[in-house]
């Protein structure tokens, strides 16, 4: 089973570089490679050797010890092939254990952030713009005018400058371990905080003009509808005395009754000035104005 399946991937040309549209395509791992390195995932194969007897055919050799040296009984101690004593470190994991590494795997790097699509907004090709001229200068000044329309786009490829819009726009670039890790720019070491500094740049002018259209908007929608609206709220809010129809962050609560919708300067309030009898206002200061 492990025969044919090897063979079967070595008669498909697995395992070598086969050339796509002009582009160099690495095909999957040689099976022999694979079977050697996974031989324990492997269901049926559970031997490092086994894979090694499988890819060249050693069932199918014949030995000739005795070719060599007739003489002897048990042939020629030399090229007689035994099982050697130590099989593969699935079977002897003890023996191999000084092979192990010992280097502590680095940590995984962090996901980057899944953005939803949006339409670049005129902030966004702005951005883009001064991200072309930084790349532009940044090529100069590295390896001069002659290398500039040649090897355009050795620092910052178009794909990554346009990735790097992108993260811009939906704000995942604040620092430069956000930029290596949103991007994987492998430049971000030597040139991140600059592009940082370009992003923070384009944000803050991004960021005002977004609010000025804001505050924009809502001007106009105030002079559209505003004053009618404003004057038809005023009138339930006071016809009515109570606010069962205000929303509750807008009821205020008077300091004299405690009750809501009013102040204690309202005559709605039953403690109003207006309303209280004479006797009861030994030491209250005379009703600023009679209401009704
Ligand atoms: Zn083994
Ligand atoms: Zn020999
Ligand atoms: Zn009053
Ligand atoms: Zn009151």
């Amino acid at each position: 089973m492990l025969a044919s399946a090897l063979l079967e991937a070595f008669t498909r040309g697995e395992g070598q570089f086969t050339v796509h549209a002009g582009k160099w395509q690495k095909k999957d791992l040689d099976p022999g490679i694979d079977y050697l390195i996974n031989a324990s995932e492997h269901s049926g194969v559970g031997c490092q050797r086994k894979v090694f007897d499988t890819c060249f055919d050693n069932t199918a050799a014949e030995s000739d010890h005795h070719e060599c040296n007739d003489s002897n009984m048990s042939g020629c101690p030399c090229c007689n092939v035994t099982s050697p004593a130590t099989c593969c470190d699935i079977h002897d994991p003890s023996v191999f254990s000084s092979f192990g590494s010992h280097l502590p795997k680095p940590p995984q790097a962090s996901p980057h952030s899944c953005l939803p699509k949006y339409t670049k907004n005129k902030y966004n090709y702005k951005l883009e713009e001064a991200l072309l001229d930084w790349h532009e200068d940044k090529m100069v000044a590295v390896y001069g005018w002659a290398c500039l329309y040649d090897h355009g786009a050795v620092i910052m490829t178009s794909t990554m400058l346009n990735c790097i819009v992108n993260c811009a726009h939906h704000q995942k670039i604040l620092t430069c371990q956000d930029l290596k890790r949103e991007t994987r720019w492998m430049n971000s070491n030597w040139f991140g905080d600059e592009i940082v500094n370009i992003i923070q740049q384009h944000a803050a002018v991004g960021r005002e003009a977004s609010l000025l259209g804001e505050l924009g908007a809502a001007i106009d929608n105030e002079l559209a509808a505003g004053p009618l609206l404003s004057l038809h709220f005023t009138t339930i809010f006071l016809a009515s005395g109570d606010s069962l129809n205000v929303p509750s962050k807008c009821r205020s609560r008077c300091s004299a009754c405690g009750q809501e919708g009013h102040n204690a300067r309202n005559c709605v309030c039953p403690k109003h000035a207006s309303h209280v009898s004479a006797g009861d206002k030994e030491n209250v200061s005379p009703p600023a104005h009679l209401c009704a």
